[in-house]
């Protein structure tokens, strides 16, 4: 439930009694038995039913879109808990296993409290395991309640005050994953829990400590394994070849020379990276062509989701001025490789772009 109070009354209020910020969250209860209320396991499909209504200011599926986007703010709030959405016909006044998020005319055949924009309803058994959670925004005739979505300060239209959807359902959100109102304890920390609408438009570290509280952090993810194995580090590259190397685990593998990010194929097997990774599928590769890179000393960083991994490879690359030189031609024999009195005789391969072995003698 959020109320909202005359906005130039709470500027006062919080102007006097602002206290530090604490850990001011406060976990929604059984009412029967007092036991915190908490979903298991952690996951929560919110069933979003705005079929035909458009903001006023944001035409277009904005309430559907802010909604989805009030789930995401609290999955990203880095805790071990998780909203989804699925969009379906709902009415959030019956208890039947969907968590329904819509707008309702009346509080499911009731008068909404004055002053009240919306009503998150929970079932839970005794030990305080969330069986079921609705949200009812107040659309009710004669209220005279505008609804929008908009960033920042509230706004008012001809002095009366138009309701922000996105913080409204962050707000009850929020009380559908198990927190209550801050304020209602007695407390006066900066959080959007708070029962009374205010120009918080997001989430706020006592928010987020709260759902921390409840489900627990997600631990960071753990660097993953790998190596940039060519180039290596103070080599020479010339003509067309090949860029490899292993990661344990990624979805993505990507090389950065100078500023450019080339994608890798990744997954190839590497029986050798086993015993470090615990399966084979490791390998990355990038068909390349040094002669675009131009003459001179290039550095390689190995990108593994985004994050770099590993120690930056320097390599000089050496061209004939262009990236891919035609109706050259050339052997040459070697003498003294590879032992005392051998000979190799190498030869010009165009398609390699580089001098190959032809033959030892
Ligand atoms: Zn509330």
């Amino acid at each position: 439930m959020i109320r909202r109070l005359l906005w130039t009354l709470m500027l006062v209020l919080l102007g006097l009694w602002l206290l530090p910020a604490s850990d001011a969250y406060v976990r929604t209860t059984d009412q029967r038995t007092g036991r915190p209320l908490f979903w298991d396991p952690p996951a929560v499909t919110l069933t979003l039913s705005f079929q035909g209504l458009t903001c006023v200011m944001d035409p277009g599926e904005c309430f559907t879109l802010a909604a989805e986007g009030a789930a995401r703010d609290w999955n990203d709030a880095g805790a071990q808990f998780t909203f989804r959405t699925q969009h379906a016909p709902v009415d959030p006044c019956l208890k039947d296993g969907l968590n329904g998020v819509s707008f309702g005319l009346s509080l499911c055949g009731f008068s909404f409290p004055p002053g009240v924009l919306a009503v998150t309803t929970t079932s839970s058994f005794p030990t305080g395991e969330i069986l079921e959670a609705d949200v009812v925004f107040n659309l009710e005739p004669g209220n005279g309640f505008f609804w929008d979505v908009y960033e920042g300060p509230q706004q008012f239209v001809a002095g009366t005050p138009v309701n922000d959807f996105y913080r409204v359902a962050v707000h009850e959100f929020g009380h559908v994953l198990g927190l209550a109102h801050p304020d209602d304890y007695g407390q006066f920390v900066r959080a959007l829990m708070n029962a009374k609408t205010s120009d918080i438009d997001r989430l706020q570290p006592d928010d987020v400590r709260g759902i921390h509280a409840i489900y627990g952090s997600r631990t960071p993810l753990p660097a993953s394994r790998g190596n940039l194995e060519n180039p290596g580090h103070q080599t020479f590259k010339s003509g067309i070849g090949l860029i490899w190397g292993w990661v344990c685990d990624a979805n993505q593998v990507e090389v950065v020379i100078g500023q450019q990010r080339f994608r890798a194929l990744y997954g190839s097997e590497r029986p050798d990276t086993l015993g470090v990774c615990g399966d084979t599928n490791n390998g990355f590769v990038i068909l390349f062509n040094w002669n675009r890179l131009g003459d001179g000393v290039h550095t390689a960083r190995l990108l593994v989701d985004g994050r770099l991994l590993g120690s930056p490879a320097e390599f000089k690359v050496t061209t004939f001025g262009r990236e891919f030189a035609e109706d050259l031609e050339g052997q040459y024999t070697l003498p003294n490789f590879p032992y005392l009195g051998d000979e190799t005789l190498i030869g010009w391969d165009q398609n390699a772009q580089n001098f190959s072995i032809l033959d030892t003698r």
